[in-house]
């Protein structure tokens, strides 16, 4: 995603430091002291703009959510929408979410989400994407037995090679949807910036998945 870069950025983030986790590694084991109770730890990498997580955290008060996103002007917008919510179950970093296994414990993380991660189209470039081996390697260290992954994206491709990498490390599908939106299921949907962007020019594709025990 390319955004426009916003100077004011830089301080907004350093003014909001009760929202901003800066030394994500320093809590490793030990996140449940960032908020006002101790719940099961939801984490979304590439959170975006922030309007998934923060609709998350209204609905599922009963769960802590951890924002993941590397570029600064980005999460910037969503820390704002953070700070408007006045929620107190949302933490936000600003890091690559490749380390993500120095930030947490083993077993930490109950939940991940992955929200139409970028495609990284080229080959070159695979082991950038959200769901390659080095990143499904790192998610494994951290979440619990049976802790889940939902991944969601407008991308066949990068569907196709996830669903594929995946499998690869044997995980568990719980599900499947080719097209979301027509979902009659029940499933949960709350949408994000980019799937209400894009949700008219095609299918919305999810996969939910655990590791094996
Ligand atoms: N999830 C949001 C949505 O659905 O509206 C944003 C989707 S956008 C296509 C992908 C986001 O992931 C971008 O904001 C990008 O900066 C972020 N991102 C990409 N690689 C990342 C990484 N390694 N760690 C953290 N964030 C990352």
């Amino acid at each position: 995603m390319r955004v426009r870069n916003k100077p004011w950025a830089k301080d907004y983030l350093a003014d909001h430091q009760d929202l901003m986790v800066t030394a994500p590694e320093e809590l490793k084991g030990n996140w449940h002291s960032r908020f006002p109770k101790d719940q099961p730890l939801n984490v979304e990498i590439g959170t975006g703009k922030g309007q998934f997580i923060v609709e998350m955290a209204r609905q599922h008060p009963e769960r802590n959510f951890i924002g993941i996103e590397i570029q600064m002007s980005v999460i910037a917008a969503a820390l704002k929408k953070v700070v408007a919510s006045e929620l107190t179950n949302i933490q936000m970093v600003h890091t690559d979410g490749e380390a993500v296994n120095t930030f947490f414990a083993a077993g930490e993380v109950a939940e991940l989400f992955l929200n139409f991660s970028d495609p990284w189209p080229k080959k070159r470039h695979t082991k950038r994407r959200l769901t390659s081996p080095v990143f499904l390697a790192h998610y494994q260290d951290v979440l619990q037995p049976g802790g889940q992954i939902q991944f969601k994206t407008d991308n066949r491709g990068l569907f196709e090679y996830s669903l594929q990498s995946l499998n690869n490390f044997r995980m568990v599908f719980d599900g499947v949807w080719l097209d979301l939106h027509q979902a009659t299921d029940g499933v949960e949907d709350i949408q994000t910036e980019y799937e209400q962007k894009f949700s008219a020019k095609g299918p919305i594709y999810q996969v939910i998945a655990h590791f094996p025990e």
